[in-house]
């Protein structure tokens, strides 16, 4: 019996990575002068990294880390539009494609404000979304905790998929 469900699944994907001296920060797909950078085993794009986990959480597939485990010498430094470009082909391959997508970084340095069109237009062009249908935004940690220490640095992204009908 066919599914009386609409073709539509939602993803939530959320990461976080420890911050280190010097810059640059390598987020969104952009480096960021900055004095300070994303820690990890490939080239810690935290907003990547949750894009990935969203899209492959809504096809019920395994998540960036059981994809591309950090104890693989393979992904050291890796360009995480490389993870992006699996997710893609995995949500392609079973027949669904981006709506849209909301995301929220939150980082209390640098400024991400001056920095969110770019940001913006640079997963515009990984996920071949237009950019209208991407929401990027920033919030700080109002000085507590590990975000507000500018200890870490985390994102959080929802994403909606309709399926396509050929
Ligand atoms: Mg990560």
């Amino acid at each position: 019996m066919a599914s009386s469900l609409p073709p539509l699944r939602i993803g939530l994907g959320y990461d976080s990575h420890q911050l280190g001296n010097h810059g640059p920060l390598r987020i969104g797909g952009i480096d960021i002068e900055a004095d300070m950078h994303a820690i990890g085993h490939s080239d810690a794009d935290v907003l990547l990294h949750a894009i990935t986990d969203a899209l492959l959480g809504a096809i019920s597939e395994p998540d960036i880390g059981q994809l591309f485990p950090d104890n693989d010498p393979k992904n050291r430094d890796r360009d995480s539009s490389d993870f992006l470009h699996e997710a893609l082909v995995r949500i392609r391959r079973h027949g669904w494609e981006i709506v849209n997508l909301d995301c929220v970084i939150l980082a209390e340095r640098p400024k991400m404000g001056p920095h969110l069109s770019a940001m913006k237009e640079a997963v515009s062009g990984l996920l071949d979304v237009p950019p209208d249908r991407i929401g990027i935004k920033a919030k700080t940690g109002e000085g507590l905790g590990s975000i507000g220490s500018s200890a870490a640095i985390a994102a959080r992204v929802v994403v909606l998929l309709h399926g396509v009908t050929s």
